[in-house]
Protein backbone atom coordinates (compact mmCIF):
# COMPACT_ATOMS: atom_id res chain seq x y z
CA UNK A 1 0.00 0.00 0.00
CA UNK A 2 1.23 3.70 -0.18
CA UNK A 3 1.73 3.82 3.72
CA UNK A 4 -1.49 5.93 4.47
CA UNK A 5 -4.36 4.76 5.90
CA UNK A 6 -8.08 4.53 4.86
CA UNK A 7 -8.90 7.92 6.09
CA UNK A 8 -5.31 9.89 5.13
CA UNK A 9 -5.81 8.53 1.54
CA UNK A 10 -9.18 10.54 1.25
CA UNK A 11 -7.18 13.38 2.92
CA UNK A 12 -9.27 13.32 5.98
CA UNK A 13 -8.05 13.89 9.05
CA UNK A 14 -7.15 12.07 11.64
CA UNK A 15 -8.66 12.71 14.70
CA UNK A 16 -7.40 12.01 18.43
CA UNK A 17 -10.90 11.47 20.57
CA UNK A 18 -10.31 12.55 23.89
CA UNK A 19 -14.18 13.39 23.87
CA UNK A 20 -15.85 9.61 24.46
CA UNK A 21 -17.42 6.94 22.91
CA UNK A 22 -19.11 9.45 20.20
CA UNK A 23 -20.95 8.11 17.16
CA UNK A 24 -19.84 11.33 15.29
CA UNK A 25 -16.56 10.29 15.71
CA UNK A 26 -16.97 6.99 14.32
CA UNK A 27 -18.27 5.31 17.41
CA UNK A 28 -15.44 3.16 18.68
CA UNK A 29 -11.69 1.64 17.43
CA UNK A 30 -12.57 -2.33 17.16
CA UNK A 31 -10.23 -4.42 19.05
CA UNK A 32 -7.92 -6.34 16.25
CA UNK A 33 -9.67 -9.27 16.72
CA UNK A 34 -13.19 -7.64 16.32
CA UNK A 35 -11.70 -5.87 12.78
CA UNK A 36 -10.55 -9.38 11.56
CA UNK A 37 -14.17 -11.31 12.40
CA UNK A 38 -15.96 -8.53 10.77
CA UNK A 39 -13.39 -8.98 7.30
CA UNK A 40 -14.46 -12.66 7.41
CA UNK A 41 -17.78 -12.11 7.62
CA UNK A 42 -17.79 -9.72 4.97
CA UNK A 43 -16.25 -11.70 2.03
CA UNK A 44 -19.20 -14.61 1.96
CA UNK A 45 -22.74 -14.82 1.93
CA UNK A 46 -24.95 -16.47 4.43
CA UNK A 47 -28.74 -16.83 4.81
CA UNK A 48 -29.12 -13.15 7.08
CA UNK A 49 -32.19 -14.00 9.01
CA UNK A 50 -30.51 -17.47 10.37
CA UNK A 51 -27.26 -15.12 11.26
CA UNK A 52 -29.31 -12.41 12.68
CA UNK A 53 -31.21 -15.58 14.85
CA UNK A 54 -28.64 -17.05 15.98
CA UNK A 55 -26.62 -13.57 17.36
CA UNK A 56 -29.37 -12.52 19.03
CA UNK A 57 -29.89 -15.63 20.68
CA UNK A 58 -26.09 -15.33 22.03
CA UNK A 59 -26.64 -11.59 22.87
CA UNK A 60 -29.47 -13.07 25.26
CA UNK A 61 -27.56 -15.52 26.64
CA UNK A 62 -24.77 -13.19 27.47
CA UNK A 63 -27.07 -10.36 28.88
CA UNK A 64 -29.27 -12.43 30.65
CA UNK A 65 -31.94 -11.08 28.50
CA UNK A 66 -35.49 -13.09 27.49
CA UNK A 67 -34.41 -12.07 23.76
CA UNK A 68 -32.38 -9.36 21.63
CA UNK A 69 -32.95 -7.66 18.43
CA UNK A 70 -30.17 -6.09 16.69
CA UNK A 71 -30.24 -3.04 14.83
CA UNK A 72 -27.97 -0.04 13.39
CA UNK A 73 -27.29 1.81 16.51
CA UNK A 74 -29.54 2.75 19.77
CA UNK A 75 -31.15 5.78 17.63
CA UNK A 76 -32.53 3.19 15.82
CA UNK A 77 -33.46 1.24 18.56
CA UNK A 78 -35.67 3.79 20.19
CA UNK A 79 -37.59 4.29 17.17
CA UNK A 80 -37.83 0.21 16.83
CA UNK A 81 -38.93 -0.05 20.52
CA UNK A 82 -41.72 2.67 20.65
CA UNK A 83 -43.25 0.33 17.25
CA UNK A 84 -42.89 -3.03 18.56
CA UNK A 85 -45.24 -1.27 21.59
CA UNK A 86 -47.56 0.83 19.50
CA UNK A 87 -48.02 -1.80 16.61
CA UNK A 88 -46.67 -5.04 18.07
CA UNK A 89 -46.85 -7.92 15.29
CA UNK A 90 -49.85 -7.18 13.41
CA UNK A 91 -48.75 -7.18 9.75
CA UNK A 92 -51.05 -4.32 8.88
CA UNK A 93 -50.28 -2.05 11.60
CA UNK A 94 -46.84 -2.34 10.88
CA UNK A 95 -46.83 -1.78 7.38
CA UNK A 96 -49.01 1.59 8.70
CA UNK A 97 -46.63 2.79 10.59
CA UNK A 98 -45.19 5.97 11.78
CA UNK A 99 -48.61 6.97 10.94
CA UNK A 100 -50.57 5.11 13.91
CA UNK A 101 -54.51 6.18 13.56
CA UNK A 102 -55.21 4.43 16.37
CA UNK A 103 -54.85 3.78 19.81
CA UNK A 104 -52.65 3.05 22.38
CA UNK A 105 -49.84 5.29 20.67
CA UNK A 106 -48.88 7.91 23.15
CA UNK A 107 -45.18 7.06 24.59
CA UNK A 108 -45.05 8.84 28.29
CA UNK A 109 -41.67 10.29 29.44
CA UNK A 110 -40.11 12.99 31.67
CA UNK A 111 -39.82 16.33 31.02
CA UNK A 112 -36.24 16.00 31.30
CA UNK A 113 -35.28 12.95 29.62
CA UNK A 114 -36.36 15.05 26.44
CA UNK A 115 -32.46 14.63 25.07
CA UNK A 116 -31.35 15.88 22.05
CA UNK A 117 -28.34 13.16 21.19
CA UNK A 118 -27.10 14.73 17.82
CA UNK A 119 -30.84 14.38 16.78
CA UNK A 120 -34.09 14.65 19.05
CA UNK A 121 -35.22 11.60 21.02
CA UNK A 122 -38.72 12.63 20.38
CA UNK A 123 -38.60 12.24 16.67
CA UNK A 124 -37.09 8.24 16.72
CA UNK A 125 -40.30 8.34 18.85
CA UNK A 126 -42.70 9.52 15.78
CA UNK A 127 -40.46 7.26 13.57
CA UNK A 128 -41.56 4.14 15.58
CA UNK A 129 -45.47 5.64 14.84
CA UNK A 130 -45.02 6.82 19.00
CA UNK A 131 -46.70 10.42 20.16
CA UNK A 132 -44.18 11.42 23.05
CA UNK A 133 -45.75 12.73 26.11
CA UNK A 134 -43.52 14.82 28.02
CA UNK A 135 -44.28 14.71 32.12
CA UNK A 136 -43.78 17.34 34.64
CA UNK A 137 -40.97 20.17 34.74
CA UNK A 138 -37.40 19.84 33.36
CA UNK A 139 -36.03 19.62 36.89
CA UNK A 140 -38.76 18.08 38.38
CA UNK A 141 -41.33 14.89 38.00
CA UNK A 142 -44.10 13.78 40.59
CA UNK A 143 -44.82 10.41 40.70
CA UNK A 144 -48.37 11.63 40.41
CA UNK A 145 -48.13 13.24 37.49
CA UNK A 146 -46.59 10.72 35.69
CA UNK A 147 -49.16 8.11 36.95
CA UNK A 148 -52.02 10.82 36.10
CA UNK A 149 -50.50 10.93 32.07
CA UNK A 150 -51.33 6.83 31.51
CA UNK A 151 -53.87 5.76 30.31
CA UNK A 152 -55.91 3.98 27.90
CA UNK A 153 -53.91 5.74 24.99
CA UNK A 154 -50.25 5.34 26.66
CA UNK A 155 -48.74 2.64 24.51
CA UNK A 156 -45.23 2.78 26.31
CA UNK A 157 -43.24 4.90 29.24
CA UNK A 158 -40.01 5.75 27.82
CA UNK A 159 -37.21 6.04 30.22
CA UNK A 160 -33.64 7.66 28.88
CA UNK A 161 -30.68 6.57 31.72
CA UNK A 162 -28.13 8.82 30.16
CA UNK A 163 -25.65 11.59 30.56
CA UNK A 164 -27.41 13.48 28.44
CA UNK A 165 -30.54 13.78 30.65
CA UNK A 166 -31.25 15.84 33.76
CA UNK A 167 -30.22 13.70 36.72
CA UNK A 168 -31.65 16.08 39.14
CA UNK A 169 -35.65 15.92 40.27
CA UNK A 170 -36.53 13.17 37.89
CA UNK A 171 -38.25 9.93 39.19
CA UNK A 172 -35.32 6.45 39.16
CA UNK A 173 -36.08 3.70 36.71
CA UNK A 174 -37.59 1.54 39.60
CA UNK A 175 -40.01 4.02 40.32
CA UNK A 176 -41.35 4.57 37.10
CA UNK A 177 -41.50 1.22 36.20
CA UNK A 178 -43.73 0.27 39.88
CA UNK A 179 -45.94 3.17 38.09
CA UNK A 180 -45.98 1.65 34.46
CA UNK A 181 -46.39 -1.58 36.34
CA UNK A 182 -49.81 -0.72 37.90
CA UNK A 183 -51.26 1.11 35.08
CA UNK A 184 -50.16 -2.24 32.79
CA UNK A 185 -48.05 -0.51 30.24
CA UNK A 186 -44.49 -1.58 29.19
CA UNK A 187 -41.13 0.56 29.92
CA UNK A 188 -38.92 0.95 27.20
CA UNK A 189 -35.69 2.15 28.18
CA UNK A 190 -32.80 4.33 26.06
CA UNK A 191 -29.49 2.88 27.33
CA UNK A 192 -27.28 3.92 24.75
CA UNK A 193 -23.94 4.75 26.32
CA UNK A 194 -24.53 2.49 29.69
CA UNK A 195 -21.68 -0.17 30.32
CA UNK A 196 -23.90 -2.34 32.68
CA UNK A 197 -25.94 -4.61 30.04
CA UNK A 198 -28.26 -6.46 32.16
CA UNK A 199 -28.73 -3.77 34.88
CA UNK A 200 -32.15 -1.84 32.98
CA UNK A 201 -33.74 -5.48 32.62
CA UNK A 202 -35.95 -4.77 35.19
CA UNK A 203 -37.01 -2.78 31.71
CA UNK A 204 -39.72 -4.80 29.20
CA UNK A 205 -37.07 -3.71 26.47
CA UNK A 206 -33.64 -1.91 26.59
CA UNK A 207 -31.63 -0.26 23.99
CA UNK A 208 -27.84 0.14 23.86
CA UNK A 209 -25.46 0.86 20.81
CA UNK A 210 -22.75 -1.76 20.01
CA UNK A 211 -20.17 1.22 19.30
CA UNK A 212 -20.64 2.83 22.79
CA UNK A 213 -19.88 0.72 25.88
CA UNK A 214 -19.06 -2.82 24.33
CA UNK A 215 -16.47 -0.97 21.48
CA UNK A 216 -18.23 -2.77 18.47
CA UNK A 217 -18.59 -1.49 15.00
CA UNK A 218 -21.50 0.95 14.15
CA UNK A 219 -24.36 -1.26 15.61
CA UNK A 220 -27.29 -1.29 18.12
CA UNK A 221 -29.25 -3.75 20.36
CA UNK A 222 -32.02 -4.09 22.32
CA UNK A 223 -32.58 -6.33 24.57
CA UNK A 224 -36.03 -7.68 26.96
CA UNK A 225 -38.78 -9.42 27.00
CA UNK A 226 -39.95 -12.26 24.36
CA UNK A 227 -43.47 -11.05 23.41
CA UNK A 228 -41.88 -7.01 22.56
CA UNK A 229 -38.74 -8.52 21.12
CA UNK A 230 -40.66 -10.21 18.84
CA UNK A 231 -42.39 -6.90 18.18
CA UNK A 232 -39.17 -5.52 17.45
CA UNK A 233 -37.74 -8.23 15.02
CA UNK A 234 -41.84 -7.82 13.20
CA UNK A 235 -40.67 -4.03 12.12
CA UNK A 236 -38.46 -5.74 9.37
CA UNK A 237 -41.12 -5.71 7.54
CA UNK A 238 -41.56 -2.05 8.03
CA UNK A 239 -39.98 0.70 9.75
CA UNK A 240 -36.74 -1.30 10.29
CA UNK A 241 -35.78 -2.14 6.69
CA UNK A 242 -33.70 1.04 6.88
CA UNK A 243 -32.05 0.29 9.71
CA UNK A 244 -31.07 -3.22 8.96
CA UNK A 245 -27.47 -4.49 10.30
CA UNK A 246 -25.21 -6.14 7.90
CA UNK A 247 -23.75 -9.45 8.50
CA UNK A 248 -19.64 -7.42 9.07
CA UNK A 249 -21.86 -5.64 11.97
CA UNK A 250 -23.61 -8.35 13.82
CA UNK A 251 -20.56 -10.48 13.43
CA UNK A 252 -18.18 -7.68 14.77
CA UNK A 253 -21.03 -6.79 17.52
CA UNK A 254 -20.78 -10.52 18.90
CA UNK A 255 -16.90 -10.10 19.00
CA UNK A 256 -17.12 -6.95 21.11
CA UNK A 257 -19.58 -8.72 23.16
CA UNK A 258 -17.77 -11.69 23.84
CA UNK A 259 -14.95 -9.56 24.91
CA UNK A 260 -16.81 -6.85 26.77
CA UNK A 261 -18.62 -9.20 28.98
CA UNK A 262 -15.31 -10.89 29.54
CA UNK A 263 -13.62 -7.74 30.65
CA UNK A 264 -11.94 -7.62 34.12
CA UNK A 265 -13.46 -4.39 35.91
CA UNK A 266 -10.46 -3.80 37.47
CA UNK A 267 -7.98 -3.94 34.94
CA UNK A 268 -10.24 -1.68 33.00
CA UNK A 269 -11.07 1.16 36.48
CA UNK A 270 -6.66 0.89 36.66
CA UNK A 271 -6.48 1.51 32.70
CA UNK A 272 -8.52 4.71 32.68
CA UNK A 273 -6.64 5.84 35.91
CA UNK A 274 -3.36 5.46 34.16
CA UNK A 275 -4.43 6.93 31.20
CA UNK A 276 -5.63 10.42 33.41
CA UNK A 277 -2.54 10.34 35.43
CA UNK A 278 -0.69 10.14 31.75
CA UNK A 279 -2.73 13.16 30.96
CA UNK A 280 -1.71 15.03 33.63
CA UNK A 281 1.88 14.52 33.26
CA UNK A 282 1.61 16.16 29.78
CA UNK A 283 -0.78 18.98 30.56
CA UNK A 284 1.35 20.27 33.68
CA UNK A 285 2.69 23.60 33.44
CA UNK A 286 0.86 25.19 30.42
CA UNK A 287 0.57 29.23 30.58
CA UNK A 288 -3.34 29.48 31.47
CA UNK A 289 -5.13 26.18 31.56
CA UNK A 290 -6.47 25.27 34.91
CA UNK A 291 -6.32 21.66 35.47
CA UNK A 292 -8.81 19.26 37.13
CA UNK A 293 -10.03 15.29 37.87
CA UNK A 294 -13.91 14.56 37.45
CA UNK A 295 -15.72 11.21 37.97
CA UNK A 296 -18.74 10.70 35.48
CA UNK A 297 -22.05 12.87 35.82
CA UNK A 298 -24.09 9.95 35.10
CA UNK A 299 -22.18 7.44 37.78
CA UNK A 300 -19.77 5.42 35.31
CA UNK A 301 -16.86 4.74 36.72
CA UNK A 302 -14.72 7.26 34.63
CA UNK A 303 -12.45 9.11 35.55
CA UNK A 304 -11.77 12.70 33.81
CA UNK A 305 -9.03 15.43 33.40
CA UNK A 306 -10.74 18.48 33.29
CA UNK A 307 -9.33 21.54 31.56
CA UNK A 308 -10.27 25.07 32.34
CA UNK A 309 -9.07 28.91 31.15
CA UNK A 310 -6.98 31.12 33.87
CA UNK A 311 -8.96 34.72 34.12
CA UNK A 312 -6.80 37.00 31.98
CA UNK A 313 -5.28 34.48 29.98
CA UNK A 314 -5.85 36.05 26.57
CA UNK A 315 -8.12 33.48 25.68
CA UNK A 316 -11.70 31.72 25.87
CA UNK A 317 -12.00 27.81 26.66
CA UNK A 318 -14.56 27.85 23.38
CA UNK A 319 -11.64 29.38 21.17
CA UNK A 320 -9.13 26.74 22.64
CA UNK A 321 -12.04 24.15 21.86
CA UNK A 322 -11.76 25.22 18.43
CA UNK A 323 -8.28 25.53 17.79
CA UNK A 324 -7.92 21.70 19.09
CA UNK A 325 -10.59 20.60 16.54
CA UNK A 326 -9.06 22.51 13.70
CA UNK A 327 -5.69 20.88 14.20
CA UNK A 328 -4.26 18.31 12.43
CA UNK A 329 -4.73 15.80 13.98
CA UNK A 330 -7.96 16.99 15.29
CA UNK A 331 -7.94 16.94 19.09
CA UNK A 332 -12.22 16.43 20.34
CA UNK A 333 -12.19 17.14 23.38
CA UNK A 334 -15.39 16.80 25.87
CA UNK A 335 -17.32 19.90 25.16
CA UNK A 336 -21.12 18.65 27.26
CA UNK A 337 -19.97 21.57 30.61
CA UNK A 338 -18.01 23.95 28.33
CA UNK A 339 -20.78 26.67 29.17
CA UNK A 340 -20.41 26.34 32.87
CA UNK A 341 -16.16 26.71 32.43
CA UNK A 342 -14.96 23.33 31.75
CA UNK A 343 -13.94 20.51 28.95
CA UNK A 344 -13.26 17.19 29.35
CA UNK A 345 -10.57 14.74 28.25
CA UNK A 346 -12.24 11.14 28.64
CA UNK A 347 -9.93 8.67 29.21
CA UNK A 348 -11.50 5.82 27.62
CA UNK A 349 -11.29 6.38 23.37
CA UNK A 350 -6.85 7.55 24.03
CA UNK A 351 -4.94 5.24 22.28
CA UNK A 352 -1.49 4.04 23.00
CA UNK A 353 0.88 7.17 22.98
CA UNK A 354 -2.26 9.65 22.65
CA UNK A 355 -2.02 11.58 25.89
CA UNK A 356 1.27 12.93 24.84
CA UNK A 357 -0.45 14.05 21.07
CA UNK A 358 -2.87 15.80 23.43
CA UNK A 359 -0.71 17.61 25.55
CA UNK A 360 1.78 18.36 22.65
CA UNK A 361 -1.59 19.92 20.84
CA UNK A 362 -2.74 22.18 23.69
CA UNK A 363 0.40 23.49 24.27
CA UNK A 364 0.36 24.75 20.29
CA UNK A 365 -3.15 26.03 20.66
CA UNK A 366 -2.40 28.04 24.01
CA UNK A 367 0.75 29.27 21.89
CA UNK A 368 -1.12 30.00 18.42
CA UNK A 369 -3.68 31.97 20.63
CA UNK A 370 -1.66 34.21 22.93
CA UNK A 371 0.40 35.01 20.01
CA UNK A 372 -2.22 36.36 18.12
C1 LIG B 1 -25.56 7.96 21.52
C2 LIG B 1 -26.93 8.02 22.05
C3 LIG B 1 -28.02 7.70 21.26
C4 LIG B 1 -27.87 7.36 19.80
O1 LIG B 1 -27.13 6.17 19.65
P1 LIG B 1 -26.64 5.70 18.20
O2 LIG B 1 -26.05 4.35 18.47
O3 LIG B 1 -25.63 6.70 17.75
O4 LIG B 1 -27.81 5.66 17.31
C5 LIG B 1 -29.28 7.71 21.81
N1 LIG B 1 -29.46 8.01 23.11
C6 LIG B 1 -28.43 8.32 23.93
C7 LIG B 1 -28.70 8.64 25.36
C8 LIG B 1 -27.12 8.34 23.43
O5 LIG B 1 -26.10 8.62 24.24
Amino acid sequence: MDGLDAYERLGVRRVINASGRMTALGGAAVRPEVARAMAEAAGSFVDVAELKAAASRRIAELTGAEGAYLTTGAAAGIAVMTAAAVAGTDPARVAALPDADWQPCEIVLQAGHLIDFGAPLRQMVRLGGGRPVAVGSVNQVRAAELAAAIGPRTAAVLFVQSHHAVQKGMLGLDEVTAIARAAGVPVLVDAAAEEDLSAYLVADLVAFSGGKAPEGPTSGFVLGRRGLIAGCWAQERGIARPMKIGKEAVVGLLAALEAYVARDAATESGHRRAVVDGLLAELRGIDGIVLGVETDEAGRDIPRVTLGVAPGAGFSLAELVRELQAGSPAIHARTHHLREGRVALDPRPLLPGEPAIVGAGVRAAVRRLTSR
